[in-house]
C-alpha cells in the first residue's frame, strides 16, 4: 500500500491530478473487464458440465506421447577436504571415489545382519578362522604380469578383527609368519579358543604347530569342505582384505602417476595396512567397527595415506649418560624424511621406511606439503619390509650413518653462524659507523 500510494504521489508530480485519475479509472474498467472474463469462463464450465474443465486447466501436464527417462544416479563428488580424508583409509565405501569402485565395484547388499551380535558367543569358546590367499597382479591392478603373492588372513569371528600377512611358502616351516600369528592370537586376547581352518593339509599343519605353540588351549576345528556356511567368515574377510588391497594398490597408483610391481616392498607394508584399516574403520551393521567390538573404544590415532613422503620424528639412542646426555638429546630431535608404511594397531605408533634404508617406528610424523608428498622413485626404493625391517647393511650401521649426517648438519650450521658473526664484527669494524 504505501509503495503504491507514494507511486500515484509520484504519477501526480509528473502529469497532474487529472491524467492520475483518469489513468485509474482506466485500471478500474480493466478490473472490471477481467473479472468478467473468469466468471464467464467458470460459468462455461459449469454449463458443459465437467466433461472438458480440464481445458481451463493451464498447468503444464504430462505429456503421454514422450516417456521420462529413468537415469542412474550420478555420484556427487564432496569437497576436496573430504576427498583427502577418505584417501587415508577409503572407507566406508563411496561410489564418487574410482579407486573404490574399482577396487570393490557394487557392495553386496546381502549380508547376515546379526553376524556380531555378542549374545551369539558368550558362554562359547570365541572362534579364530586362519586361511591362505593368493593375490595376483590381475586382482590387484589390470597389469597383465602375472606373479602370485601368497598372503595368510587371520579372523577373530566375534569382532571382525583381521591380519594379512605375506606367506612366501605355504606349511609351519615358516618362523616368522608362526610368531606372528601367535602375537596376532595374543593382541586379540583370547586364552581358551577355537582355531579353524579348512582342510588343506599345509594350512591344518600351521593349525597344529599355532596350537603347540600356545600356552592357553587351542581347539582344533576343520568344517568339512562341502559346507560353504561353515567356513563363511573366514572366507569373506580373505575376500575384504583382497578387495581394500587391490583399492590401496590403486589409490597409491593414482597419487603416484605410476606403476607399482606387485614385487615392490610397499607391496607387502599394503597388505597390512588393508587388515589394518578393516578393523580400525569398516563399520558393520551393528554401527561399530571390529575395533570398537573388541576394546569397546574408538580408534583415535591420527593417520596419513600409504605410500606417502613424511617428515618422521627420530628417537636416537641413548648411550651417553651424565652431562653428554644435554648434547645428544639435541640431536636425537631429528626429523628424517621417510615413506609412511602403516601403523602399529598395539601402540598406535607409525610405521615407516627411509627409502633404500630401514623401516622403523615412531611416535609422530609430519606431514609435507602435497606438491612434495608423492615421489614414485622413493616409494620403490622402500625395500625394508615387515618381515625385513631392517636391509642388509645392518641396524648398527644405519644408526650410525644417521648420527653422521646429523653431525655433519650441525657442524655445518655451526660454522655458517660464526661465518656470519664474523662478517657483521667486520662490517662493524670497518663500516660507516667508525
Ligand atoms: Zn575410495
Amino acid at each position: 500500500m504505501v509503495s503504491s500510494s507514494e507511486d500515484e504521489g509520484m504519477a501526480e508530480d509528473l502529469f497532474g491530478p487529472e491524467e492520475v485519475e483518469a489513468a485509474a479509472e482506466k485500471d478500474d474498467e480493466c478490473a472490471d473487464w477481467t473479472d468478467d472474463f473468469i466468471v464467464s469462463d467458470e460459468k462455461k464450465v459449469d454449463k458443459d458440465g465437467g466433461d472438458d474443465g480440464d481445458e481451463a486447466d493451464l498447468t503444464c501436464a504430462p505429456c503421454t506421447t514422450g516417456r521420462r527417462p529413468k537415469t542412474l544416479k550420478s555420484p556427487v563428488r564432496p569437497s576436496a577436504e573430504a576427498v583427502e580424508e577418505h584417501y587415508a583409509t577409503h572407507f566406508p565405501y563411496r561410489n564418487w571415489c574410482a579407486v573404490c569402485v574399482k577396487a570393490k565395484g557394487v557392495e553386496d547388499a546381502h549380508r547376515r545382519a546379526k553376524r556380531y551380535e555378542q549374545k551369539e558367543f558368550d558362554g562359547e569358546l570365541k572362534i579364530v578362522g586362519i586361511d591362505y590367499n593368493s593375490i595376483d597382479e590381475k586382482a590387484m591392478s589390470t597389469s597383465e604380469e602375472l606373479c602370485k603373492l601368497k598372503t595368510m588372513v587371520i579372523k577373530d569371528e566375534a569382532t571382525g578383527v583381521v591380519f594379512q600377512h605375506v606367506a612366501p611358502k605355504k606349511g609351519p616351516s615358516d618362523e616368522w609368519l608362526m610368531k606372528r600369528v601367535c602375537r596376532d592370537i595374543e593382541e586379540l586376547g583370547h586364552s581358551d579358543m577355537i582355531l579353524k581352518t579348512d582342510g588343506e593339509p599345509a594350512i591344518v599343519a600351521v593349525q597344529a604347530e599355532v596350537q603347540s605353540r600356545r600356552k592357553a588351549r587351542t581347539v582344533p576345528r576343520n568344517p568339512p569342505a562341502y559346507d560353504p556356511k561353515s567356513n563363511g567368515p573366514i572366507e569373506k574377510a580373505v575376500r575384504d582384505t583382497a578387495e581394500h588391497s587391490r583399492a590401496l594398490k590403486l589409490g597409491l597408483e593414482e597419487r603416484l602417476k605410476g606403476h607399482v610391481p606387485i614385487g615392490a616392498g610397499i607391496v607387502e607394508w599394503i597388505l597390512e595396512h588393508a587388515a589394518f584399516l578393516i578393523s580400525k574403520y569398516s563399520v558393520g551393521h551393528d554401527g561399530m567397527t571390529p575395533h570398537e567390538r573388541a576394546t569397546g573404544h574408538k580408534w583415535h590415532r591420527p593417520l596419513v595415506e600409504i605410500g606417502e613422503v613424511v617428515l618422521a620424528k627420530l628417537i636416537g639412542k641413548r648411550k651417553y649418560k651424565g652431562k653428554k646426555d644435554k648434547r645428544k638429546k639435541k640431536l636425537a630431535a631429528l626429523s628424517i624424511e621417510a615413506i609412511w608404511t602403516g601403523q602399529c594397531a598395539r601402540t598406535g605408533e607409525h610405521l615407516v621406511v627411509i627409502p633404500g634404508g630401514d623401516a622403523f617406528r615412531c611416535r609422530t610424523v609430519r606431514r609435507v606439503p602435497v606438491e612434495e608428498r608423492w615421489n614414485l622413485e622413493k616409494v620403490l626404493q622402500v625395500k625394508a619390509v615387515p618381515r625385513r625391517p631392517t636391509v642388509a647393511r645392518g641396524r648398527e650401521r644405519h644408526w650410525t650413518e644417521v648420527r653422521r649426517r646429523a653431525g655433519q648438519a650441525l657442524r655445518a650450521g655451526r660454522q655458517a653462524l660464526r661465518a656470519g658473526r664474523e662478517a657483521t664484527e667486520a662490517t662493524s669494524r670497518t663500516g660507516p659507523a667508525r
